[in-house]
């Protein structure tokens, strides 16, 4: 599994723009419960303002919020960049800690946070698990578990030590682009015959454009075009 996702993308990496250690966790940190994209859109505005904890700092609540308006849950977020920056100027001498217990403490900073800098930043052999990796990860059996620190471990196990420094980025693009939520598009995947989910997209379900959120739509419609019909039909009979 792992052999095709490198050799149909060799060097994958976040879609989340940075250019320093405190940027990407910054990024990261803000791409909870939101789309990279969002992420981007604020980070492309505040990086070349404030991009170190300091300066961050400096600007305070009221001055950093106005930046992350386009990022869910921005009011919450606004406060743990603030207090993550001062920890990280107070305790760590403004530069992003290198130990999982010390990011963990970061506010806003969680395991799935800690995993990505410490495989990112540091080089370690971390599997960050996010709601994309945990369904990949069920899906094709290739690590399965109720959540998702049973499956970041399930992960560790299996997954061989060639490959451990980019599974998280390939497993992440897979579900990102392959196997979405609602449609997966089994019929192009490069993993479909290693994969064991039962409920596979067959090959007539996808529409031309091979694009599953059109075909999403057009599914979540039809019934309610069958409705009107009928309902026409009654009328007309009436
Ligand atoms: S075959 Fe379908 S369910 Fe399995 S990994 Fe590929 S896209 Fe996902």
């Amino acid at each position: 599994m792992y052999r095709r996702l490198q050799a149909a993308n060799p060097h994958p990496t976040t879609e989340l723009e940075h250019k320093t250690p405190f940027e990407l966790l910054v990024a990261v940190m803000l791409s909870a419960h939101t789309t990279d994209k969002s992420v981007n859109t604020a980070t492309r505005l505040l990086f070349p303002v404030a991009n170190t904890p300091q300066a961050i700092l400096a600007m305070g609540v009221d001055g950093v919020k106005p930046y992350l308006k386009t990022v869910g849950l921005y009011n919450a977020k606004t406060k743990n960049l603030i207090e993550l920056s001062r920890r990280i100027v107070e305790q760590h001498g403004g530069e992003v800690p290198h130990s999982r217990e010390a990011l963990e403490e970061l506010p806003g900073v969680g395991r799935k946070t800690a995993n990505i800098i410490l495989n990112m930043v540091f080089g370690e052999s971390t599997i960050a698990v996010d709601t994309h990796i945990f369904r990949v990860a069920n899906r094709t059996g290739l690590a399965e578990g109720k959540n998702p620190r049973v499956v970041e471990d399930e992960l560790n196990a299996v997954t061989p030590d060639a490959f451990k420094k980019n599974a998280h980025h390939w497993l992440l693009l897979h579900g990102r682009y392959v196997c979405t939520a609602r449609l997966p598009a089994c019929p192009r995947c490069i993993i479909a015959d290693l994969c064991e989910y039962p409920h596979k997209t067959p090959p007539l379900d996808l529409p031309r454009s091979d694009a599953p959120i059109a075909h999403r739509k057009k599914s979540a419609r039809a019934p309610v075009r069958a409705a009107a019909k009928k309902s026409a039909v009654r009328r007309r009979k009436g």
